[in-house]
């Protein structure tokens, strides 16, 4: 394999450049010198005599080569023929002919050595013909001109020719040194030409035959193509198809008129390449021949296309991601609105993921979520999109749904399948779920409010038991809104310190003392006037907002009793609700203890009210609770019971030291014998365990009589006083 054309280096080219126009003005000098002396014996009748002949055929000689650009060879072979003939006269004419036969020759090739291949076949060439005119001249007699001697002749020629010569022997030094120059730089630039993996390979501009390439490129056409490319190929021999060789001309031509034609090109497949087509000028703008550069791009393709893929699909499961989620929904509702079905969107939530994380590690529930994202498309089938919308939130896109009423039956589904547990580390690790659906065109008619839709059907799910679907209802919508707006009112509210405690007393009913007063909360909302607990209490829980309001009724409840201490009103203990919500993040302890710190209370004067689902659902934080509030002196009373489990199993282990016996037992208690015997069994357990009582929601004096006879020992209600505002609680205070 030979490359037809190699460039040297750009300070090999210059050097070159200008050695060659020294040697081109001395070789025309030169030229122009013998040529005076040619004419000069001419003149004098060389033309009339039988060696003239032999001139014009070196004339001739000269003129094809200098046709041909050899105007150094031309110069080199002038000179030598001249010289020839003068030596080969001269040894001729000491009758030396048989010498002068070899010499001539011999002297004629060592020069043509020198002067490179073309010039020593023009040389030999011309030589041949000079010893031919010289022995046509030597036969014919030759004389001396009867104006210039022939002696003075050949001494101007001897002269002329020894310039000459030296100056073709300096010029076949100096283009032999050039030549190895350029030979080097052509070695070397055929190493890299073939050394690199990138293909490179160059066409005639006119006919697109091959005129060179390197080793990658005849492998690379030897593995493809199954063809061994040689110099001279067509493009239809190397790119055997019809389609691909008029590509490939189709490229070469664009080639030959932008600088850099660039494609990219995948017929080698699987690999992909990008070719960069060059055309390759004359100085005079002409094109001599179009190489072509190909790069190997599949790896760089294949990363562009797993860039491509990550941007689209979620990296743990492989499943399509948010976004390709959403462009799936927007064409299955463009989908659906032509062919007038229905499209149902799912979302699937893993209740309490973060548990599973904490509990087994990243890992497991890495696992966890991949072998539920198998499941879920095992489950759905071919038909629908899963997709993974965020950490444990997958969104299934049911297309064509012919009728809305299967869609039960594929939540149902989908939670069995989702029940089996997962195997970990020969490990089952069971998980519930919960799922919310709406329908298109049935409940939205974009994706985005489609997504909200079932969001809000997901949001609905997820308060109910676990393991649940929730397909969406417009009510559903409505009332979730209304608690947003309400929660938005509530942040507010706790910003503009809106929020304000009413107390209602508590009386010692055998002495109708007051005994202490229970902190019940009120909002004064701007818009709505004075609302009770009942209107946001439960909102406050929902959405997390109970921890910041509980942590403010603690701190007012107990600065308030230290007002009324101050005041004189000493011995009061003050009740303050709190909720099972508050027990959650355990902030509770230290919230108790920053409101007496805060308002100087002594612990004594604080009761807690704390309703049988906290005593239930916090067991081993409440123990401690309970256990550090009883060491503390802070009273702590079961809000509400008889209402709740009213486990006696709790009111053995967790200390408390009164039962609040709730306002539905005791209204009418007079009248309805049933309420008595509950109220008289709860009045009968505390006294087993050697608890205080007090009844709520007395309303009449019957009641508080009824209640007395019972035993009860406190009571509170309308009969003694409404919750009050600390000043009215103050003047009632006073009237008694
Ligand atoms: P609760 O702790 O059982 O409070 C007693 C409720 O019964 C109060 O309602 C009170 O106004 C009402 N009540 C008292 N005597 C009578 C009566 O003779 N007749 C009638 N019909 N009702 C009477 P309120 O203030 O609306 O509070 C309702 C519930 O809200 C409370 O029940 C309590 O569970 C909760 N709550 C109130 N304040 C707070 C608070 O600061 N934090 C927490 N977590 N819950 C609170
Ligand atoms: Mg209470
Ligand atoms: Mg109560």
């Amino acid at each position: 394999m030979a490359p037809s054309h190699i460039n040297s280096s750009a300070a090999d080219i210059v050097a070159i450049k200008s050695d060659a126009r020294l040697l081109h003005h001395i070789a025309i000098v030169s030229l122009i010198a013998g040529l005076i002396v040619m004419s000069v014996n001419t003149y004098w009748g060389f033309w009339y005599r039988p060696g003239g002949p032999g001139l014009v055929l070196i004339a001739v000689t000269m003129l094809i080569m200098l046709k041909r650009g050899l105007i150094i060879s031309t110069a080199s072979f002038f000179c030598w023929s001249v010289l020839v003939m003068v030596v080969i006269s001269s040894l001729a004419s000491q009758g030396l002919e048989n010498v002068a036969w070899v010499a001539g020759p011999i002297a004629v090739l060592v020069s043509g050595w020198l002067t490179g291949q073309r010039g020593a076949i023009a040389v030999t060439l011309g030589s041949i013909i000079s010893i031919f005119a010289m022995y046509q001249l030597q036969m014919s007699g030759f004389k001396p001109d009867k104006f210039i001697p022939l002696e003075i002749i050949m001494a101007v020629l001897m002269v002329a020719n020894l310039i000459a010569a030296f100056i073709g022997i300096a010029t076949a030094t100096t283009f032999r040194h050039q030549m190895s120059l350029i030979h080097n730089a052509r070695q070397q630039l055929n190493a890299i030409f073939n050394s690199t993996h990138d293909m490179i390979w160059s066409v005639d501009p006119n006919t697109f035959a091959l005129t060179s390439f390197n080793h990658s490129f005849a492998q690379c056409m030897a593995t493809h193509n199954n063809i061994t490319v040689e110099l001279g190929m067509t493009v239809e021999a190397i790119f055997i198809t019809p389609e691909r060789s008029a590509e490939w001309q189709q490229f070469y031509t664009r080639a030959l008129t932008d600088k850099h034609h660039q494609v990219t090109y995948q017929d080698l497949k699987p690999n992909s390449y990008l070719a960069i087509g060059f055309n390759v000028m004359e100085h005079d703008g002409k094109a001599f021949g179009i190489s072509v550069f190909a790069k190997d791009i599949t790896e760089k393709k294949k990363a562009q296309l797993q860039i491509e893929y990550l941007a689209f699909h979620d990296a743990l499961t492989g499943l399509a991601n948010r976004r390709l989620g959403m462009d799936c929904l927007q064409h299955a509702l463009a989908m659906a609105t032509t062919t007038q079905l229905n499209v149902a969107l799912l979302f699937v939530d893993i209740d309490q993921f973060k548990h599973v994380n904490d509990k087994y590690g990243h890992a497991a529930g890495d696992s966890i979520l991949k072998q539920l994202a198998q499941r879920l498309c095992y489950i759905m089938g071919d038909h629908a999109t899963v997709c993974r919308q965020s950490g444990n939130e997958f969104m299934i896109i049911l297309p064509n749904l012919a009728a809305t009423d299967e869609l039960p039956t594929r939540c149902e589904n989908i939670l069995n399948s989702l029940r089996t547990p997962f195997e970990i580390n020969s490990t089952s690790v069971a998980i519930a779920c919960f799922i919310g659906a709406s329908v298109f065109p049935r409940d939205a008619t974009t994706s985005e409010s489609l997504i909200q839709k079932s969001h809000t059907a997901l949001t609905i799910a997820k308060q109910s038991t676990s393991n649940s679907y929730q397909l969406f209802e417009q009510q559903m919508l409505d009332r979730l809104l209304q608690k947003i707006t309400m929660r938005d009112a509530l942040i507010t509210a706790l910003e503009r310190h809106e929020f304000v405690l009413h107390y209602q007393p508590q009386i010692d009913l055998a002495s109708g003392r007051v005994t202490g007063a229970e902190a019940l909360i009120r909002w004064q909302s701007p818009e709505q006037g004075l609302l009770g607990p009942i209107a946001f209490i439960s909102i406050a829980e929902e959405y997390g907002l109970i921890n910041q309001i509980g942590r403010w009724v603690l701190i007012e409840a107990c600065q308030q009793a230290v007002r009324w201490i101050d005041a004189g009103y000493d011995g009061l203990i003050m009740a303050v609700n709190l909720s099972a919500l508050q027990f959650q993040q355990g902030q509770i302890i230290a919230d108790v203890n920053d409101a007496l710190t805060l308002s100087g209370l002594m612990p004594h004067y604080l009761e807690l009210e704390l309703t049988e689902s906290i005593l239930l659902e916090h067991d081993e934080f409440l123990i401690d609770a309970i256990q550090q509030w009883r060491a503390q002196g802070i009273h702590l009373s079961i809000d509400d019971f008889g209402t709740g489990y009213s486990s006696m199993a709790y009111l053995k282990r967790l200390k408390v030291d009164k039962l609040k016996i709730d306002r539905f037992f005791v209204q009418d208690l007079e009248k309805d014998s049933e309420n008595r015997a509950i109220v008289q069994a709860m009045l009968h357990i505390a006294e087993g365990f050697n608890l205080t009582t007090i009844a709520e929601g007395i309303e009449t004096e019957l009641v508080n009589q009824t209640l007395k006879e019972m035993g009860c020992k406190e009571g509170q209600g309308y009969l003694f006083a409404k919750p009050l505002s600390p000043k009215a609680f103050e003047d009632w205070l006073k009237t008694r």
